[in-house]
């Protein structure tokens, strides 16, 4: 079996968290520090804030930048969940734009659209690890004076126009989930340049506490342990590499999987670095699932990402949202297909995959 993902855990790692396990210190402590300053020196940001997740680092950060009830954040329906619930979470209102047909990013044009007078915010997500149209997006949060949350989950180490994803918005979330590019086991990261935002966001993730069991605020314990930090310090070293190979595995099954007409392979924009967290086709003929249960018999880990839009999620639907308003989102979950890239991939592997699906679709 092709897994679909796996993280790589050498003896860096192992031997990282048994120095944490020794040192006594192993929830929150001086590793987190270190990998948050690293992080931030990755991402040429001023700050970065560590949590247990990537869906607490979108929390955190929508709550330091102060959304909330009454405010709508602007985002995408075709994404992991988190992207949306994380504005559910501070009681505001998502509101979906349409996406992209050609990169799967949100699209500019459609959020200009979406724009009310309750409109706070924006958050581009940058699926399968290709940069939204940053530029684009930030002279419309510049136009509305609206703030912007990107959520780069899935973009650790991508950039647009030769700057790092995670350094444009008011803040930035990651997530360091086994599957992302880089991983912590479970972790998140939140980026931002704003000192108020990173110092509020501190607080929050620690129980809204400004001086020993004296809480200012509401908050919660969204914190990471020095355990999963050391892990993330040692995988940051090796990011650039990884991604290297991701990026060398895509161009190579692209060039086996550009003649088959049934299948369009990524589009990637000129001006970025796109770190293929995903690799995903859009399967053209219609037969998305059966081609899928085929690969998946030959022994080829695949992922459908994302079988349904945000707005047409069953709990969505309920409080009255539907994917007919995002009309290419809703057809473009029916076609995409995400097959291995990742740098456990072999060169045979990938010629086993693409030889398999030209059989498959004959
Ligand atoms: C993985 C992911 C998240 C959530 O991260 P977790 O660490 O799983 O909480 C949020 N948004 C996107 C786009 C993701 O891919």
């Amino acid at each position: 079996m092709i897994p679909i993902a796996n993280p790589i855990i050498g003896k860096e790692e192992d031997q990282a968290v048994l120095e944490v396990l020794r040192s006594g210190i192993i929830a929150q402590g001086p590793k987190v520090e270190e990998f948050e300053k690293n992080f931030a020196d990755y991402c040429n940001t001023k700050y970065a804030v560590a949590v247990n997740s990537g869906t607490a680092a979108l929390h955190l950060a929508l709550m330091a930048m102060d959304i909330k009830e009454g405010d709508e954040v602007i985002t995408t329906p075709f994404s992991f969940i988190a992207s949306a619930n994380c504005i559910l979470y501070v009681k505001a209102k998502p509101i979906f734009a349409d996406i992209d047909e050609k990169t799967f990013n949100i699209s500019p044009k459609s959020i200009i659209e979406k724009i009310t007078n309750k409109t706070k915010a924006i958050i581009p997500v940058h699926l399968y690890g290709q940069p939204c149209d940053m530029k684009s997006i930030m002279e419309i949060a510049e136009e509305y004076h609206l703030m912007i949350l990107e959520d780069a989950c899935q973009a650790h180490g991508a950039d647009f126009n030769n700057k790092k994803v995670g350094s444009f918005g008011d803040a930035s979330a990651f997530s360091f989930y086994p599957t992302k590019n880089m991983t912590t086991s479970e972790g998140g990261m939140i980026t931002t340049n704003n000192k108020e935002i990173a110092e509020k966001a501190k607080i929050f993730r620690n129980h809204g506490q400004i001086k020993r069991y004296e809480h200012e605020f509401l908050g919660y314990n969204l914190r990471m342990t020095d355990i999963s930090a050391a892990i993330g310090i040692e995988q940051l070293k090796k990011l650039d590499k990884f991604n290297q190979k991701r990026i060398e595995n895509a161009k190579y099954l692209s060039g086996k999987l550009k003649n088959i007409k049934e299948i369009e392979v990524p589009y990637v924009q000129s001006n970025v670095k796109h770190v293929f967290h995903q690799y995903t086709v859009k399967i053209e003929n219609g037969k998305r699932d059966e081609i899928n249960k085929s690969l998946n018999e030959a022994g080829i880990g695949t992922g459908i990402h994302y079988p349904i839009p945000i707005n047409d999620q069953p709990f969505y639907k309920k409080m009255g949202y539907n994917a007919n308003e995002t009309p290419v989102a809703k057809e473009t979950a029916k076609k995409v297909l995400s097959l291995p890239i990742h740098p456990s991939v072999t060169r045979e592997n990938l010629d086993y995959i693409a030889e398999k699906l030209k059989e498959i679709l004959k």
